[in-house]
């Protein structure tokens, strides 16, 4: 079965986004379509012959829902496969663009948009500095203003499916934010009805750490299945941890919730949680700026750029951390251990094979995952860190919108919404259904 797997593309995409796979199929003639489309899009089988050969389904069947897909749009011929000695069989792909997703990352202080095929490949995107405290109605009209421009340049509108992140707790089955401490006026906001209001399309959220860890695990590099933690630092921290494919999402939708761990006894440690010593409030990015503003004058760098533009960012100081400036690199090692000590306990906590590092903090040079590194190898039982791999995220900080992609991917090919949709060629017109099919497979 030949082809290895499109790269963007899940081989068990139910499983590995948190869609509970439907054992007992429903009993519906678009049921082995789905399977066919299904098996062909995953990489799975590549011609007829190997269709059969998955399925059970006799050939005659095998052919009929091979040509009712080719019809539809959903598979095209590709080229001759390898002769095993018979006549040569054509093989078959998966048509990634016959329909287009939206998706978007929403950071603290930055979010990405883009277009990708259905794959998971992103086809265009647009980046842009926005604070979240701004609001939800007006980051919201600023995610879509951004769809509407990435439409008009791609000419990809009426999108199949929405998927989006938010650097807060989600309650999975609805897309509302659940008392998000860094997201003033979002408690309560759901932002998968916004959505619902402004596109004819499903649409899935979740945590923004969640859909990094899940876009790396399943398309980053390398790949290679085993149980992952993902930890983001930019001006948050937070984790995501997939194990055997799944995310662990946690009770409430808040696990990985890291940054508001307590590490240490200082009252004068002020967290934007409301309590005292979380790591956020002696490691994240947003009390690093403090610092910097305090400090500014022992830093040239700094000084200089305050000058120039009135204000300081953390792109601005990891530049001054690359250039050699001893104020940043200090800010940015005594931050970076306080996060490698926290990384340490959670491996070996849960001892993964994979401990990948994202976010802002990677702008900064490489320091960072050598300070992790080095920590989680001293720190760790030698049981955990035999076969562990620490590494920077691979998809230049594209991570976390293939990994919304992937989300809303999975809402649509799932076997149940599939059968759904499948005849009609296109999920465009059935948004409430599907809305409410991947609800209760959740
Ligand atoms: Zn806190």
């Amino acid at each position: 079965m030949g082809r290895p797997v499109p790269i963007g593309a899940a081989p068990h995409p139910e499983s590995a986004i948190g869609f509970t796979p439907v054992a007992a199929l429903p009993t519906l003639d678009a049921a082995p379509l789905a399977i066919v489309i299904n098996l062909v899009r995953s990489g799975q089988a590549t011609t007829r012959p190997e269709l059969v050969a998955l399925t059970g389904l006799s050939r005659k069947v095998v052919t009929q829902r091979v040509d009712q897909a080719l019809s539809l749009g959903l598979l095209e011929d590709g080229a001759l496969a390898p002769s095993s000695g018979g006549r040569q069989a054509r093989t078959l792909r998966f048509r990634t663009r016959a329909g287009h997703i939206y998706s978007a990352l929403v950071g603290a202080s930055e979010f990405t948009a883009a277009v990708l095929d259905l794959s998971g490949a992103v086809i265009a995107s647009h980046h842009e500095d926005w604070s979240v405290e701004t609001g939800p109605e007006p980051t919201m009209r600023q995610v879509q203003a951004a769809f509407t421009a990435l439409a008009r340049k791609t000419g990809l509108d009426r999108p199949w499916a929405v998927g989006i992140g938010v650097p807060g707790p989600v309650e999975f089955a609805t897309g509302r934010l659940v008392a998000p401490p860094i997201m003033p006026g979002w408690d309560g906001f759901n932002v998968r009805s916004w959505l619902r209001e402004h596109y004819d399309a499903p649409v899935w959220v979740d945590n923004d750490v969640n859909l990094m860890a899940l876009g790396e695990w399943t398309s980053g590099t390398p790949r290679d299945g085993r149980d992952m933690l993902f930890v983001k630092v930019g001006t948050g921290i937070g984790a995501g941890l997939v194990v055997r494919g799944r995310l662990l999402r946690g009770d409430r939708g808040a696990a990985g919730d890291i940054g508001h761990t307590h590490v240490v006894d200082d009252p004068s440690a002020v967290c934007r949680c409301g309590r005292t010593g979380c790591l956020e409030a002696v490691a994240g990015g947003w009390s690093m700026l403090e610092e910097s503003a305090r400090r500014v004058s022992e830093s040239p760098y700094l000084t200089k750029v305050l000058e120039k533009s009135g204000r300081l960012t953390l792109g601005e100081v990891g530049k001054a951390a690359v250039a050699g400036d001893r104020l940043a690199l200090e800010m940015i090692d005594k931050r970076s251990r306080r996060v490698a000590e926290t990384i340490a306990n959670l491996v070996n906590f849960c001892n993964p094979g994979v401990v990948v590092l994202g976010g802002g903090v990677l702008r900064t040079g490489p320091r960072f995952v050598d300070i992790v590194s080095s920590t989680v190898h001293a720190r760790c039982t030698q049981l955990v860190t035999a076969g562990l791999t620490v590494r920077a995220a691979s998809l230049d900080h594209a991570e976390g919108v293939v990994g919304a992609g992937l989300l809303a991917n999975a809402g649509l090919f799932a076997t149940a919404p599939l059968s759904h949709w499948v005849e009609s060629g296109s999920p465009l017109g059935h948004a409430t259904t599907l809305q409410r099919l991947s609800a209760e497979l959740t």
